[in-house]
């Protein structure tokens, strides 16, 4: 459905990261009024890696399928053919890579699968295309989220207020927008978790990286030790390699919220044992400890007319490559489901389906994600440190994120709509769109309770 209708809702997003962009260019296609509002005084220039499985292009696609196009022109695949299909080739982070013990490769993907992985700053100017000046209001930083009757207030740290019909959360980990959603329902839920992992990253010009790594740059890569371990990966359309050290820290982080600056000898000492080529990637790293953080649990995506969507929703350690995706995939399913919507009444049930869709697999997202962690840094019980059990696991753990039907999602959540909405209607031959929110409610449909009209 691509017409705007005059009583259309107006949706606000707060947050211009990943999921904030891919939500209103879905919106944008599909002539939803939207304003974005970005804390930032510009859009992120992060510099790090990124990499998007299949599952990611899908959505891209289901979003708008030139957002498909634009990345494939700017994606970066594995430079040897022979990594063309894995996500990653797992080696030892021990002097010489497990070589001494007969090991030199351990290959992770499928026939089906391409390596593809960006500059973020890359993938960032591709969605950034999509947002027509003025859409995106930067430099405000939203203090409170508040339903009143049936509009939202926003209110800024500007003292200045808005209001929309809803909003959508896209405020990434530590957003507010989580305690508006959460705060009455799970409390306990509104703040993330430590993932028992801090990082140092960087990127490398290719040609360093080469000198460095030899043969070992240019694919992707990832080096496991016990409690730490690297991954390496080409950006940039192979000019630059990406890199990201984790070490694990078991207990809670107690440093504040922030990344901790450190020194190299401190970040020398942590990868003690690691390969001395991996070690003068270091030197390319900032010194400094970033905590990485989850949302373990997340009772509802939604709450009236506030919604979740990305990081500030299901935020997962970024063992499975698999974060930024599942960002995606909400804002597929969620810029389809808000394009249904002719009155404003019917946002919350856009947010309900959306929430009884999505919730489930990116929680499952978030769990193995964890797991993942535990595995590539050798903490797994029953497979600890053997390279065998670990190359078998995770060639088996990727395929339902890759391989996920995002098509029948989308599908089964306008289905689901009309259900609730517009049959609702008919059947109490009732114009009134409240009297069928009336009537769902009374029905008892909870945050992902079953999707039927009685
Ligand atoms: C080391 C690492 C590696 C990763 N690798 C991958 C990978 O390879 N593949 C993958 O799919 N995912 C990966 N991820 C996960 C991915 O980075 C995230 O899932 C994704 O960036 C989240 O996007 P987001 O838009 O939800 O949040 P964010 O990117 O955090 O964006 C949130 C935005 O909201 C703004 N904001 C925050 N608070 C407010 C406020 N109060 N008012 C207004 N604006 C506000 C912020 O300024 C920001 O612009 C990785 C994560 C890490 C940490």
């Amino acid at each position: 459905m691509e017409l705007r209708h005059s009583a259309s809702p107006t949706i606000a997003i707060i947050g211009a990261g990943i999921g904030g962009l891919a939500l209103a260019i879905g919106l944008i296609k599909r002539n939803v009024t939207v304003t974005i509002y970005e804390a930032a005084e510009q859009f992120s220039t992060v510099g790090a890696g990124i990499g998007l499985g299949p599952n990611s292009l899908n959505a891209m696609d289901a979003i708008d399928p030139r957002f498909r196009e634009r990345y494939e022109k700017v994606k970066t695949q594995n430079e040897k053919p022979a990594f063309k299909h894995s996500i990653f080739d797992a080696l030892y982070a021990e002097e010489g890579f497990g070589e001494k013990r007969g090991w030199n490769r351990g290959l992770i993907g499928a026939p089906y699968f391409t390596r593809s992985s960006a500059h973020r700053r890359d993938l960032l100017d591709v969605m950034e295309g999509f947002i027509p000046k003025g859409i995106v209001k930067f430099g405000k930083r939203v203090q409170s989220v508040e339903q009143v009757g049936n509009k939202v207030l926003i209110r800024f740290q500007d003292d200045a207020v808005e209001t929309a019909d809803a909003v959508v959360g896209c405020d990434g980990v530590k957003g507010i927008t989580r305690r508006a959603v959460l705060g009455d329902i799970a409390p306990e839920e509104v703040q993330p978790t430590f993932c028992g992992m801090y990082i140092y990253r960087g990127i490398i010009p290719m040609q360093e990286a080469k000198e460095i790594l030899g043969t070992h740059a240019g694919d992707a890569k990832f080096f496991m030790a016990t409690g730490k371990a690297v991954v390496v990966y080409p950006i940039s359309q192979g000019n630059e390699e990406n890199f990201v050290f984790f070490v694990s820290n078991t207990g809670p982080w107690i440093n504040g919220d922030a990344a901790v600056p450190c020194t190299k000898e401190e970040m020398l000492e942590d990868l003690e044992g690691f390969d001395h080529r991996l070690l003068k990637l270091l030197d390319y790293a900032r010194p400094l400890r970033w905590p990485t953080w989850h949302h373990p649990q997340t009772s509802t995506f939604y709450n009236g007319r506030v919604c979740l969507l990305g990081d500030v929703a299901h935020a997962c350690s970024p063992h499975q490559a698999a974060g930024a995706g599942q960002g995606l995939e909400d804002a597929a399913v969620l810029s389809h489901l808000l394009a249904l919507v002719r009155t404003s009444d019917e946002v919350e049930t856009a947010f309900q389906i959306y929430d009884a869709i999505r919730r489930p697999r990116a929680q499952k997202v978030v769990l193995t994600s964890a797991e993942a962690g535990l595995i590539y840094t050798w903490r797994a019980p029953g497979i600890g440190d053997d390279m065998y059990k670990i190359v078998e696991n995770a060639n088996k753990r990727l395929h339902w994120i890759w391989q996920h039907d995002l098509e029948a999602d989308i599908k089964t959540a306008e289905a689901d709509f009309y259900k609730l909405v517009r049959e609702c209607w008919g059947s109490l031959q009732d114009d009134d769109p409240s009297t069928a929110l009336r009537i769902m409610r009374r029905v008892g449909l909870g945050a992902s309770g079953p999707i039927q009209c009685t």
